[in-house]
């Protein structure tokens, strides 16, 4: 059979669908032909609500392995990791974490979830509270205020207040001074906070243990108490006062001032 003798049926209903639709149209528009076409337009039917079949819910994806929130939500960081000179040192060291600042009094949050390891008050740190995580994880805060009730040995859930930020210690003014290690290792806390990892392999252990080489001269705002004084005698006595940069056995760069006796 040839394929041209046969007439294509859509074309066929086209037209008659077309016509009803327009006679429709034009008895809706006479009022009297309306009520008549009201009365012969069958009530619409509304469609039985069907009850969509309870589906299982999809499985809830797993919580991810590692969350580490901001100790203090919203606010930058002020002094990065990395090596850095403060205006009285003779040469850069390792900044082992990073600044935040903040005013005076505000909550510090715990990062993530773990037990206080230690708190006390360091010459340098100030009073601080360390708290360690899964892992070999340990997150340190310091130059703080207040310690808000934490001792070794109690749980933190992650978000939980543990202090606020204050100014002590060898501080430049209210800040917090945030670390993050792992098994001693210092990295940088910049990679972790507000980030969540869904297993081990996904942490930036490498990128975040790498300390470029360049050393930033950091701004301060404020010297320690009597430090240039300390700084004045070192250069009075002609000897300047060498910075010897060691790394310690717990993996920290520390620089030994050498200030001239007298
Ligand atoms: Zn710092």
């Amino acid at each position: 059979m040839a394929p041209d003798t046969q007439a294509p049926p859509a074309r066929n209903l086209a037209l008659p669908l077309t016509l009803g639709f327009a006679v429709v149209v034009a008895a809706a528009s006479v009022p009297a032909a309306r009520a008549l076409a009201d009365l012969l337009t069958p009530a619409p039917i509304t469609a039985p609500v069907i009850q969509a079949a309870a589906e299982p819910a999809p499985p809830a994806p797993p919580p991810p392995a590692y969350a580490f929130d901001a100790p203090l939500p919203g606010r930058d960081i002020a002094s990065p990791f990395g090596l850095r000179q403060l205006p009285w040192e003779e040469g850069g060291r390792l900044h082992e974490g990073v600044d935040i600042a903040a005013p005076s009094g505000t909550a510090v949050k715990v990062a993530a979830d773990g037990v206080v390891l230690r708190t006390g008050v360091d010459a340098g740190y100030g009073r601080f509270v360390e708290v360690r995580h899964k892992d070999g994880f340990t997150t340190l805060y310091a130059h703080l205020g207040r310690n808000l009730g934490m001792k070794k040995g109690v749980f933190v859930r992650r978000g939980t207040p543990i202090a606020l930020v204050g100014d002590s210690g060898r501080s430049t003014g209210s800040h917090l001074h945030f670390e993050i290690s792992r098994k001693g290792r210092p990295l940088n806390p910049a990679l972790f906070m507000d980030k969540t990892f869904a297993q081990a392999d996904d942490l930036p252990l490498k990128a975040a243990a790498r300390v470029p080489r360049k050393v930033r001269l950091a701004q301060v705002s404020r010297w320690p108490e009597g430090m240039k004084e300390r700084v004045a005698a070192r250069r009075a006595a002609g000897k300047g006062g060498v910075g010897v940069a060691t790394r310690g056995e717990d993996g920290r760069v520390r620089v030994r001032i050498q200030v001239a006796a007298g």
